[in-house]
């Protein structure tokens, strides 16, 4: 054999070893799987247990519509399986640049790995108006209300089709994802019942909030959203729009004022003591706070919240 011969054969091995090293598709490796929030990456962990390994590119604290984009997420994104993501243009701002410089073609658009899980839920305030249009005017929601993870319903629907798509990336974990999907169903089943029952004075109660990220709880807990400190999603308030807020939550009532505890709640705060409305900084999304790890303790926190400025 000559030495060119061995080299060649050499390198190929060493190409095959770091395939075998890097490949998902071997036995006993775990899905690498990268969600762009918290609350996904805990229903991912949900449905996958042992055989993912999940990791979150956001912290549940930060506003999902503007996440630094370190280069470190660059490379976590290299690695991954599979990419879950909320889609609707949430993350539009920063998370497709951070595909494109991945060079992962596994979670490129079209791809198996590439899981926007809107694509799971009924989308609300879908704009009659080109999305295109919307987007020029400073409209962060051009393609419908991207702010849906919340509400139970929605959170099963997600893990039902995280259970398909994982099993058509790792078809021997199938009946594993299966399983717990019809798991997470049985113990939700039973928070949802001692939610709805807590709940059930809020029906009907009126609120403002900062940005209209709260209309899928609203519909969920019976609440009537009456008005957005923001004129549009993502445009900052202005005012005019804040007088003419005031003006309309004086006349229908509203003692309610909710914002994302990433939002700066001094304007709130001015037009809670001007309509008497009482300020509810809330978590919506697993990590805003320390003490909620799971999904399950999101909604626990918002719904206590809720309930306790009744
Ligand atoms: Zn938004």
């Amino acid at each position: 054999m000559t030495k060119k011969i061995i080299n060649l054969l050499s390198s190929a091995a060493v190409v095959f070893a770091a395939g075998a090293v890097l490949s998902p598709s071997r036995a006993d490796a775990k899905l690498r799987v990268v969600a762009s929030i918290e609350t996904l990456a805990d229903l991912a962990r949900e449905v996958g247990g042992g055989r993912i390994d999940i990791e979150a590119l956001s912290r549940g604290y930060q506003d999902p519509h503007f996440v630094q984009a370190k280069p470190s997420l660059v490379l976590t994104l290299n690695r991954a399986d599979a990419l879950l993501y909320v889609g609707l243009d949430l993350e539009v701002g920063w998370l497709p640049p951070l595909v494109q410089q991945s060079r992962n073609s596994k979670i490129q658009t079209g791809q198996a790995g590439n899981i926007d899980c809107s694509s799971a839920i009924t989308v609300r305030d879908i704009p009659n108006i080109p999305a295109d249009q919307l987007r020029a005017m400073g409209d962060v929601h051009p393609m419908g209300n991207p702010h849906y993870w919340i509400p139970p319903d929605n959170a099963l629907a997600i893990v039902r089709m995280l259970a398909k798509r994982f099993t058509a990336l790792d078809p021997a974990g199938g009946p594993e994802f299966e399983k717990r999907a019809v798991d997470f169903a049985a113990r939700l089943r039973k928070k949802v019942e001692e939610w709805n029952k807590r709940a059930a004075p809020l029906r009907g109660e009126k609120l403002v909030t900062y940005h209209k990220s709260w209309s899928y709880v609203a519909t969920w807990l019976g609440l009537v959203e009456v008005g957005y400190i923001e004129p549009k999603p993502g445009i900052p308030p202005t005012a005019n729009h804040t007088a003419q807020l005031i003006q309309l939550m004086k006349q229908q009532g509203v003692k309610l004022i909710v914002l994302e505890n990433f939002y700066p709640n001094s304007l709130a705060n001015i037009i809670g003591r001007e309509t008497g409305a009482r300020v509810l900084s809330l978590p919506s999304d697993v990590g805003a706070s320390t003490a909620i790890h799971t999904y399950s303790d999101l909604i626990d926190a918002i719904v206590s919240a809720l309930c306790a400025a009744k």
